[in-house]
């Protein structure tokens, strides 16, 4: 199969920049462009340069009908008002999208899955290899552990972070409320101050906690009456996630339209 030409939505954004390099030394794929919104200082630059690579010959742009035409799939780390525009054009093209964006509205989730009518759409709010294994395997605690034990999620990332909780702590308490087969929103409890009473039976609890240069942590907490199990991530660099979100697009090529989470990508979901 000839090479994936691949575009990176967010190209200057420190996931994008990651992306690029990652990309550019991944068999298989190259950088085919990257976007920026309009007005970005970085319009017209090398993308390679940004990456601090040197030029690879690839530019920032902001013209995302005119890339979408000749390109296989697009990688975006972007915000979600981004996300959604960029895939009513990546179904019209019916190429790869993959999402590593996070912090979506209900909305926005439905405008993505009627997108993922016409286009191949990968997306997780992890795309790393470690965070969905342990997802897996809180859903498998979860199932296992009655409510006896009481379900926290916390999790620490650095001080640029502008949406929480984190994707990755809401894939958690996605697997956690799975694991023990009730709807989370019924049962998330994701702020808490003042005077607010006991904790409600079966909740699924989430502390946010934000500063410095921290990549992510999450700790996936069961709190039961004289135990306590936690099961914990720690990223330690971004290039986790641009492998894993290289690894879906690579994947994706060829494949039907559709919603795909990395699970299926990595082979995890039941
Ligand atoms: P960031 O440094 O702020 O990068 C986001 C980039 O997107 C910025 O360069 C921004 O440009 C650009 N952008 C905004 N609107 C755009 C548009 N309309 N078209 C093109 N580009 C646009 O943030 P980050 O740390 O890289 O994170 C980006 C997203 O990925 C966040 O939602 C984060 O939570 C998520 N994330 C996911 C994973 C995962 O594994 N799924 C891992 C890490 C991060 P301006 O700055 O000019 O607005």
């Amino acid at each position: 199969m000839s090479v994936m030409k691949l575009a990176i939505a967010g190209a200057a954004g420190r996931m994008g920049r990651t992306l690029t390099r990652i990309v550019h030394e991944t068999e298989g794929c190259e950088v085919a462009g990257g976007l920026e919104p309009p007005g970005s200082p970085h319009l017209g630059a090398d993308m390679g340069v940004l990456a601090g690579i040197g030029e690879i010959g690839a530019t920032v742009g902001e013209d995302a009908l005119g890339l979408v035409s000749r390109i296989d799939g697009v990688i975006d780390f972007t915000v979600p008002a981004a996300t959604v525009a960029l895939a009513e054009l990546t179904a019209q093209a019916r190429i790869v999208h993959v999402i590593g964006t996070t912090g979506f509205s209900a909305d926005d989730e439905a405008k993505l899955r009627a997108a993922a009518r016409h286009a191949t759409i990968v997306k997780s709010g992890n795309m790393s290899l470690g965070v969905n294994l342990l997802a897996a395997l809180v859903r498998k605690v979860a199932a296992t552990l009655d409510e006896d034990f009481d379900i926290e999620i916390a999790e620490m990332h650095h001080r640029h972070k502008v949406d929480a909780p984190s994707g990755t702590a809401l894939l958690l308490g996605e697997a956690a409320a799975e694991g023990r087969d009730i709807p989370l929103e019924a049962h998330a409890v994701r702020t808490r101050d003042g005077h607010t009473g006991p904790r409600p039976d079966g909740a699924i609890g989430f502390a946010t906690l934000r500063g410095g240069s921290v990549v992510g942590e999450h700790s996936v907490i069961f709190a039961g009456e004289a135990e306590r199990l936690e099961l914990s991530h720690k990223a330690e660099s971004r290039d986790i996630f641009a492998r894993g979100a290289v690894k879906a697009a690579l994947w994706a090529r060829g494949r039907k339209p559709g919603l795909m989470s990395m699970a299926d990508v990595l082979g995890l979901a039941d």
